[in-house]
């Protein structure tokens, strides 16, 4: 389904002249004045992926590269922004992008029989790459879920940073269970839970509909939940924005603690000049630091354990083991009324019951493993926040924190220093 151009142009030029200026939660300073058997795979909707389209990421990312760095424009952004939901939301059906395609690499790693085409490869690594140098300019406007989500965020409130740091626990989770949903042949959960595809193509889903309703509604207070506290693919962009040689500036020259930009960043991914009473002495830091370093793999350990034990839950994301304890139910009378798809598709295939708990139970064991490194996995994550949030760095300056800044340029209108002043 193709969308008209003229109508789109129209919305578009409304969208970029009008959300910037309604998006600004106080005025800047005025200083210049049907069934299917579940699916493992996504392919491409219609296999039009083809090298143009990797370009046009590319040329994409380049400008709004220029647009973070050079022209410090946050209207530009949300015209790369409109652009995005319009090409890689609507037009191509949200498929594949990035997101999606660290179940595609995934799967090659982990899958001997698997293998990912060179335009799925680039679309993962295009955005990491690009983070790698300048920080998170893919998910600045480039992202087709995150420019959705920041057309929407027209009236945000910063919830608490404790808050902020718990909730984004939930990509980490996510991450997870996405990797070993593909190595264990689970599916391809971020593409199946993925409510903004269903937006693009508006189809079938209306379940899937109704969660990305609600989560653009909770969007305009709460800026960009999806990007915050789920996204799995933010997470690997965050690494590499960590370790950004050029990451943006609030500031393009010397910060001068004018605390104007203070409340700007709804996503709280300012970090502030550290308080007076909160520096200490090196050696009492050092202290607290190594006694979390000693105790990080006690925790690791209690982790992998925890997602060892809980492996039977876990498997039940597999199509095969539900089917087989649907199956088992069945045939022991606990279920009595008829009419799953599933099981009924099962009962008429030819397969023996026997042979479907078989597969079951290997998939269980490939749980167990799963199921630790997840839960090792989860405590590795906690333990380095714990370790990071005891380390007081000394911060004389506002400036952006690498790894959760979305580079989108909120933060611009409110600074009053000007390059070369
Ligand atoms: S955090 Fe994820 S969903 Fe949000 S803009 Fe970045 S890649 Fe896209
Ligand atoms: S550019 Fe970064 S620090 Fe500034 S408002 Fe956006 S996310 Fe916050």
């Amino acid at each position: 389904m193709r969308t008209p151009v003229a109508p789109i142009a129209a919305a578009a030029a409304f969208l970029v002249s009008t959300a910037h200026a309604i998006e600004l939660k106080f005025a800047p300073p005025d200083f210049e004045t049907e069934y299917a058997m579940p699916y493992l795979f996504i392919p491409p909707p219609d296999g039009r992926n083809t090298w143009w389209e990797a370009l046009i990421l590319f040329g994409a990312l380049s400008l709004t590269t220029w647009l973070v760095f050079k022209a410090r424009s946050r209207r530009g952004l949300f015209g790369v922004s409109v652009f995005s939901l319009l090409f890689f939301g609507f037009y191509r059906q949200g498929c594949i992008c990035p997101v999606g395609s660290t179940q595609n690499v995934a799967a090659a790693i982990f899958l001997p029989d698997v293998a990912v085409s060179w335009i799925i490869v680039a679309f993962f690594v295009l955005p990491l790459l690009f983070s790698l140098f300048f920080g998170r300019v893919f998910c600045a406007s480039v992202c087709p879920l995150g420019a959705m989500q920041e057309l929407v965020a027209i009236a945000p409130i910063r919830i608490s940073p404790a808050l902020e740091r718990v909730l984004g626990l939930g990509k980490y989770i996510y991450l997870g269970l996405a990797i070993l949903g593909v190595a264990t042949g689970a599916g391809f959960l971020i593409c199946r839970y993925d409510p903004f595809v269903r937006l693009y193509r508006l189809n079938d889903n209306f379940g899937m509909l109704i969660a990305a309703a609600l989560i653009l509604l909770i969007g305009v207070f709460i800026a960009r939940p999806y990007c915050r506290f789920l996204c799995p693919y933010g997470v690997l962009l965050g690494w590499m924005s960590r370790f950004s040689k050029f990451h943006l500036q609030i500031p393009p020259s010397p910060c001068v603690e004018c605390r104007l930009c203070e409340d700007s960043c709804p996503y709280n991914a300012i970090d502030m000049p550290t308080p007076r009473h909160l520096v200490e002495d090196p050696a009492q830091g050092k202290k607290r630091i190594r006694g979390l370093v000693f105790l990080a793999p006690v925790f690791i350990l209690l982790g992998a354990l925890g997602g060892y034990m809980m492996y039977e839950p876990l498997s039940r994301m597999h199509p095969t083991v539900s089917l087989s304890e649907r199956i088992a139910l069945e045939d022991r009378g606990i279920i009595t009324e008829r009419g799953n798809l599933q099981a009924d598709t099962f009962r008429v295939e030819g397969k023996t019951a026997a042979q479907l708990h078989a597969e079951s139970l290997a998939i269980k064991e490939q749980f167990k493993t799963g199921g630790a490194l997840l839960g090792a996995f989860l405590a590795l994550i906690i333990s380095i926040k714990l370790i990071e949030l005891s380390v007081i760095k000394k911060r004389t300056i506002f400036e952006p924190h690498k790894e959760t800044c979305f580079s989108c340029g909120r933060c611009y209108p409110y600074c009053p220093v000007e390059e070369g002043a």
